[in-house]
């Protein structure tokens, strides 16, 4: 090598030397410097630049032309680039902010504060019942006014609009049950909870007898309660209307022991069906599902039903499967009947896309362990008896008076006429009596036997005794300041005692203006299968009727934002996304 050659060969390093702020004094920039030059073809590279190079490089300039020419300017990102960059921040933030509230609220959940301890000198309020009525007052209630005390057979809360989705595996029971006990363990006040059942109400005696009849029972068994105050929350049961046979051979839905009932019932059904050599007419009756009462919770069983049967049996128990029926029995012209004309025809005919056969105006008179013998009537308006086999039979038609609810019903003389339930007047409280509310299915106030009127009710009950409570309070101080004025030695000054009645009265009179419960309609909605569902929502003084996919996404949120708890939360969407992905548990416990 030539002295001057040697000299162009060192050229770019010396130059990085000189000047550091250049890229090209970089290793990387100058491994990037000899691969682009590498890279670039001999034809291509003019010949007369070693010349002008050589030049170049003697004034020390050829290191930045060879750094701008080697690392071409950063192109500015594009406008989706720059949204897409933006809405991965955005869903970042939001799920780390998700994450957090959660971690944070579970943390409460788990955590609760000391409660104040039980006061003998303030009333005792008993609480009749662990439904959406008891609970939303229990939500809503001030406990340490009280002495409460909640009865209740069953000692959690159960979400009962998602528990037809339970009979068929889609979401596990425990996900929709919340544990009384945890719920009352959050409120300031202590709360005592007995798991019994109230056998009666002495409303003269006021006092409560209640009785254990679970399946473990101690040496006492009942006992009595004195109450003050009492609230009756203890729902309804199932109606049969006095049709033979349906008590004994058909499945209930209202309770999370009825929905385990129906999905053993299921599984039993279809492998007896599949036995070696099974008879053909008793595959078809196996195979025969009828569900009795078009309401929402028919409807909606019904919906559950043939979608565990199109998207897991069919293909686990191929061989039967085209046997598979289901039947909905409803004694009026049309199914969802407080639905708008619009989405019971909807319903109708999507249920029937689902092969789901319809009998409207089919009235059940019989139901024997294997058939429903029923009356329908024909469009001409004659009536034909009808025998339907069947394999499971669920009962889904409405709600009957508890016997507790009876009993008070016939000691209370202004009761004699009511039918349905405890008659209660615009403020709840059960006519015929001072001290006793009611709330929910088992009262009678003008309004459908739903869990957003229950819930309202058990609200607007829990804010009456937070005021009922205040009033008393400051009663009891406006009384004890007078009789210190009227007595002037001692105790507040005269001027600061008259300051703080007036005071005081101010507030007597806003709280002693409450006004009457009044129900607020949200609207109604129902899952009607394939991921399809019906909503009639109160919308400004009008209403929004829709039905099909979308609505089926508004139904998952609403009801998932309706859930008691962020771990019921939690626990739905796991078990949504569970059987989603690896489809529903068909194993019979
Ligand atoms: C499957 C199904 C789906 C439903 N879906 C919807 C829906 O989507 N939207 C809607 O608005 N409504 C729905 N409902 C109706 C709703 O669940 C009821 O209207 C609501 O539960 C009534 O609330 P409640 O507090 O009066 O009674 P419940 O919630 O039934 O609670 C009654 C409570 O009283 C207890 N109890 C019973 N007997 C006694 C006794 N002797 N002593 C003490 N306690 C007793 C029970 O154990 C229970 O804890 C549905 C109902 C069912 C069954």
């Amino acid at each position: 090598m030539t002295s001057s050659a040697r000299a162009v060969a060192k050229m770019p390093l010396m130059a990085g030397r000189f000047t550091p702020a250049m890229p090209i004094a970089t290793p990387t920039s100058r491994m990037l410097s000899t691969i682009s030059r590498a890279t670039r073809s001999p034809a291509a590279r003019p010949v007369a630049k070693s010349a002008a190079t050589l030049k170049l490089a003697q004034t020390g300039r050829i290191a930045f032309r060879r750094a701008y020419a080697d690392e071409a300017p950063k192109p500015k990102p594009g406008k989706l680039r720059r949204t897409f960059r933006w809405a991965w921040r955005f869903t970042y933030l939001s799920v780390l902010g998700v994450l957090g509230y959660t971690g944070y609220i579970i943390y409460l959940d788990r955590n609760p504060a000391e409660q104040l301890e039980r006061d003998p000198n303030k009333k005792t309020l008993v609480v009749l019942g662990t439904g959406w009525g008891s609970v939303a007052l229990l939500k809503k209630l001030d406990t340490e006014n009280y002495n409460v005390v909640v009865v209740s057979p069953r000692n959690y809360f159960l979400f009962t609009p998602l528990l037809p989705s339970c009979t068929t595996g889609t979401i596990e029971h425990r996900s929709i049950m919340e544990p009384v006990r945890a719920i009352l363990r959050h409120k300031r006040g202590a709360v005592q909870f007995y798991e019994a059942e109230a056998s009666s109400i002495d409303h003269e005696r006021k006092v409560v007898k209640i009785t254990d009849n679970s399946e473990i029972k101690g040496a006492v068994v009942e006992n009595e309660i004195p109450y003050d105050m009492l609230v009756v929350g203890v729902g309804a049961e199932n109606a049969t209307f006095g049709i033979p046979g349906v008590r004994e051979n058909s499945c209930f839905l209202k309770e999370i022991g009825d929905a385990q009932r129906i999905r053993k019932k299921i599984m039993d059904c279809v492998e007896t069906a599949a036995f070696k050599d099974q008879k053909d007419d008793e595959i078809n009756r196996l195979m025969h599902m009828v569900v009795v009462g078009g309401g929402p919770t028919g409807v909606e069983f019904a919906g559950e039903l043939q979608d565990f049967f199109e998207e897991d049996i069919k293909k686990l128990v191929p061989e039967i499967s085209p046997r598979f029926k289901v039947t909905l029995i409803e004694a009026l012209p049309n199914v969802l009947p407080s639905f708008s004309k619009q989405l019971i025809d909807y319903t109708e005919n999507t249920l029937r896309e689902e092969k789901i056969d319809i009998k409207t105006k089919t009235m059940v008179k019989k139901v024997t362990s294997e058939t429903v013998e029923a009356e329908v009537v024909k469009p001409d308006g004659t009536k034909e008896r009808v025998v339907i086999p069947y394999g499971l039979l669920v009962w889904a038609t409405g709600n009957a008076v508890r016997p507790i609810v009876k009993d008070l019903m016939s000691r209370i003389p202004a009761q004699k006429d009511s039918r349905r339930g405890l008659a209660v007047n615009e403020y709840l409280v059960v006519q015929g009596t001072r001290d006793i509310w009611a709330i929910g299915d088992c009262a009678v106030a003008g309004y459908a036997p739903t869990a957003q009127v229950a819930a309202q009710e058990g609200n607007f009950l829990g804010s009456l005794f937070n005021n009922m409570a205040k009033t008393e309070s400051h009663e009891n101080r406006i009384h004890e300041l007078s009789s210190q004025m009227n007595l002037q030695a001692g105790g507040t000054p005269p001027a600061e005692a008259a300051q703080e009645i007036e005071a005081l009265e101010r507030r007597l009179k806003k709280i002693r203006d409450i006004k009457p419960f009044r129900y607020t309609h949200q609207g109604s909605m129902a899952y009607i299968g394939s991921e399809k569902a019906v909503a009639d929502v109160s919308w400004w003084n009008g209403n929004f009727a829709s039905g099909g996919s979308m609505t089926y996404l508004f139904w998952r949120s609403a009801y998932l934002s309706m859930c008691f708890s962020t771990r019921n939360r939690v626990l739905v969407v796991l078990d949504w996304l569970k059987s989603k992905a690896f489809g529903r548990d068909i194993s019979r416990e």
